[in-house]
């Protein structure tokens, strides 16, 4: 190739610098020759901490901000040292506490021809990427294990039913087809749950609002639930004058549906109150039980997906882990909020806001 033109060195250089990955290399003698703004900005190491590296130190200063420093160490001096066949090696740091950036660096040879030059490391950021992979690992494993729990008891039962030799009575008939009935069920929450989130995950989730009546839609709900269980008594208590509401009514049931199937899933009996607290442009609707309660440090994470409280209860019950995630999300794609407050031992009281519809007048 013929010389490079310096319009064309200068179009080159900024492109390298302006790279949307990260690129560092190294001299021969190991020392940083360059990195470019991704680089720095990945890896986020500081100004002094970039000046007058050589690749041991650079290596070491990213080992301690790594999840596994002796892995990273060892593999990152070996890919820049010992020059071996161009192997990649995926770095996992901590660049805020709590939020782990996963960075994938690919390690290559520098030449001009036959000469070597020294070694570049290209970094990427895969965070997002594994955080999807992660959470596909998650999902089959979900699927896998709650799926086949109401399945292997659908076809126990049937099996059971129809067996030739053993002449069930019609009570014990009925029973076994009452648990049938409730295990398909059971599926059917599971799969509806799994493609809410995965419509959520891909922002595509349809929220079609409109002025509603809460009253009517919390009796629904209720009524509904009360046919659930015998363990536990309902108390509705709504205000007089009850503005509507600007909401999808078939996803808010949604919502009410899994915070009171919660209540009597998680609180082996006792009061579920429903109510409701009318503010200036919102309502705040609660849903309270006498359970357990939920500890402190996990008021937070169960609204995350597949979150699940690890203790006798949630073994007890089985879940997805979805609810509420997927109640987040609903409420959120209504400009809502939603939370809860728990006392341990003595019970949990989950809240959530919807907005006012306009021009409203009261129910
Ligand atoms: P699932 O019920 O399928 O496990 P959710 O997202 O609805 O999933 O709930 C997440 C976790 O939050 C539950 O596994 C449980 O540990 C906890 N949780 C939810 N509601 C209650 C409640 N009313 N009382 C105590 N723990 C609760």
């Amino acid at each position: 190739m013929d010389m490079p033109s310096d319009n064309q060195v200068r179009l080159v250089s900024s492109a390298i610098t302006s790279l949307t990955d990260g690129l560092v290399v190294f001299d021969d003698q190991a020392q940083m020759r360059f990195f470019n703004y991704a680089a720095q900005e990945l890896l986020g190491l500081t100004a002094e901490e970039w000046a007058t590296c050589d690749a041991p130190t650079w290596v070491e200063r990213l080992a301690v901000r790594s999840t596994a420093p002796n892995t990273v160490r060892a593999r990152l001096l070996a890919v820049l040292e010992a020059r071996a066949a161009v192997p990649s090696v995926e770095l996992e740091l901590e660049v805020a506490p709590e939020s782990s950036r996963i960075v994938a660096a690919r390690c290559f040879r520098v030449r001009d021809g036959a000469t070597e030059l020294g070694v570049g490391v290209l970094l990427r950021d895969v965070t997002r990427e594994r955080t999807a992979d992660a959470m596909k690992s998650q999902l089959l494993a979900t699927v896998s294990h709650e799926l086949r729990t109401p399945l292997a008891s659908i076809k126990g039962f049937a099996t059971t039913l129809l067996r030739q030799d053993v002449q069930w009575d019609e009570a014990t008939q009925h029973d076994f087809l009452r648990i049938i009935e409730e295990d398909a069920d059971r599926l059917t929450e599971i799969i509806d749950n799994l493609l809410d989130m995965s419509q959520i995950e891909a922002g595509a989730l349809r929220i079609a609002k409109e002025p509603a009546q809460l009253r009517q839609l919390i009796r629904d709900v209720t009524d509904e639930m009360r046919m659930r269980t015998e363990a536990h008594y309902f108390v509705v208590d709504l205000p007089a004058d009850l503005p509507r509401v600007q909401i999808d009514p078939r996803r808010i049931r949604q919502v009410l549906t899994n915070l009171i199937g919660n209540a009597i899933k998680y609180a082996k009996k006792g009061q579920i109150t429903v109510a409701c607290e009318v503010e200036d442009d919102h309502v705040t609707v609660s849903v309270s039980d006498q359970g357990e309660g939920i500890p402190p440090e996990y008021r937070g994470k169960i609204f995350e997906r597949f979150f699940q409280v690890d203790n006798s209860s949630t073994r007890r019950v089985g879940g997805s882990g979805l609810g509420l995630a997927i109640s987040r999300s609903i409420v959120e794609a209504h400009d809502g909020k939603i939370w809860v407050e728990s006392t341990t031992g003595q019970g949990s009281t989950f809240r959530f806001t919807l907005p006012r519809a306009h021009k409203d007048g009261n129910e």
